[in-house]
């Protein structure tokens, strides 16, 4: 499943134009660059595929508008160690957690649709809207490809 990019576009519009904030290319712009990075990325990420283009993007542009954008639900974020946050694009992509290995910070995502059965059960249960959530499982990788394995 993959949405159009240009169908991301136009949702941010719609969305800062309700809350009456500018449109500027460099928005467009950092949306982009984080719609055609896959998997996880932090600011910096972005920030050095797009400070070569034309209109200069500052860091904080960069920091403020992935903010928007997990206000919107267009990317969320994670804080996996205790470096910076990481993000990811949401729409299009499967919903899918976390597993996190302690000793090389390598990040494994899973997809088990029970969980989305707990979601709703509970929900249900205890007459609450779930919106989101968040579960990370942290241990250690048994595979030998982990760079930190004893
Ligand atoms: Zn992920
Ligand atoms: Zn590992």
């Amino acid at each position: 499943m993959q949405v159009p990019i240009k169908e991301v576009v136009s949702i941010f519009k719609r969305n800062i134009e309700r809350d009456k904030l500018r449109n500027t290319p460099s928005r467009i712009t950092i949306l982009k660059a984080a719609y055609s990075h896959k998997g996880h990325f932090n600011a910096e990420t972005i920030y050095n595929t797009v400070k070569g283009d034309a209109q200069s993007v500052s860091l904080a542009t960069v920091y403020n508008t992935l903010e928007l954008l997990q206000k919107y639900g267009l990317v969320r974020t994670h804080k996996f160690s205790n470096q910076h946050t990481e993000y990811e694009a949401t729409l299009g992509y499967a919903q899918h957690d976390h597993m996190i290995c302690l000793d090389c910070e390598k990040v494994v995502e899973f997809c088990d649709p029970r969980i989305q059965m707990i979601r709703e059960t509970m929900g249900e249960l205890l007459e609450f809207e779930v919106e989101k959530h968040a579960l990370n499982l942290y241990g250690h990788c048994r595979k030998a490809s982990c760079e930190k394995a004893l």
